[in-house]
């Protein structure tokens, strides 16, 4: 009867949410141990200008737990937001990508190079964010005009004069912002204008299908002429071949990053890599 079926359903979910919050635990634990043993890793994925130039990299973290299986950040940011541990970790994240801007701010042929770091919205809103930012900067000695914090329009909805105060005092010191993902979320194009932004991210769902799907091939080229038209750098994110490359061109986009160029990967290998010719594409 009903009453029996209700009570199994209850008994259901609550095994399945009990199962979930005991991996949201082991999760936690191990999230913990990972920022005291040390056992996150920055990979760089190249950022390149249609000029033939390497821009310089976005950073995206990945977590190496000892004899396991390297973990995506799509797996472990969303509890680290929850719990707060994405503070520490995003402390560490900016610290690292900083100590790398100082190593290259001595040497021409690095100099120039640019980090994004990308900005979780629990660390943005945090009321030490600004301070703790700037007191990386003064501690490591890096170039500040060298790095870009990418936010995603979700951190833009609540607060965002807020935001938009913080951005500014950031950018007083020369910090660029870029906004990641555009067009996936629920930002409003209001939002867009009044954000003091340097960069449009076309999201790679746009990107994916827009030489085979003329609907998305309409909403890149509207986000592209949108960033030109509020004079942003627009760079693509995601481009994967050829063909998305040459309609990102001609749509007028200058900026692109993704696997058709190269994968994100560890520093040795993208210091490596900013020796190799870039390739002409
Ligand atoms: P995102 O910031 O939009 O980063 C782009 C994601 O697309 C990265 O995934 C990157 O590896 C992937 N990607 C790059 N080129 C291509 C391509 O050509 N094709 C495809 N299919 N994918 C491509 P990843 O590294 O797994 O990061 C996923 C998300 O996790 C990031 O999305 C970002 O939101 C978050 N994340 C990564 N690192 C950090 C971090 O250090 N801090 C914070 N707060 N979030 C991070
Ligand atoms: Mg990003
Ligand atoms: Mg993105
Ligand atoms: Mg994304």
């Amino acid at each position: 009867d009903a009453k029996k079926v209700g009570r199994n359903q209850v008994r259901f979910f609550d095994t399945r949410m009990q199962q979930q919050a005991e991996h949201r635990a082991e999760l936690e634990f191990g999230l913990r141990r990972a920022l005291k043993e040390n056992e996150f890793i920055l990979y760089y994925q190249p950022q390149y200008h249609s000029n033939q130039q390497l821009l310089g990299a976005e950073v995206l973290i990945r977590w190496q737990p000892p004899d396991q299986p390297l973990v995506s950040p799509a797996d472990f940011i969303p509890v680290a937001e929850t719990t707060g541990l994405i503070v520490p970790m995003g402390h560490w994240i900016l610290r690292t990508a900083c100590k790398q801007l100082v190593r290259w701010a001595d040497d021409p042929e690095t100099a120039h190079l640019t980090l994004a770091v990308n900005i979780s919205a629990v660390q943005m809103h945090h009321h030490q964010f600004v301070d703790d930012v700037l007191s990386i900067l003064s501690e490591t000695g890096a170039p500040a005009h060298r790095l870009e914090l990418e936010l995603t329009e979700s951190l833009l909805i609540d607060n965002i004069e807020h935001t938009i105060d913080k951005m500014l005092q950031l950018k007083q010191h020369g910090i660029r912002f870029s906004l990641d993902d555009f067009g996936t979320g629920f930002s409003s194009l209001n939002m867009l204008i009044s954000l003091p932004l340097d960069t449009l991210k076309v999201d790679q769902a746009f990107v994916r299908d827009m030489h085979r799907d003329p609907r998305d091939l309409a909403v890149a080229r509207t986000i592209i002429d949108l960033g030109r038209s509020l004079s942003l750098n627009v760079i693509a994110e995601g481009v994967e071949n050829e063909q998305q490359l040459k309609s990102l061109r001609m749509l007028g986009c200058q900026c692109f990053q993704g696997y058709f160029y190269a994968r994100p990967m560890p520093i040795d290998a993208f210091i490596e890599h900013c020796q190799l010719p870039v390739p002409l594409f």
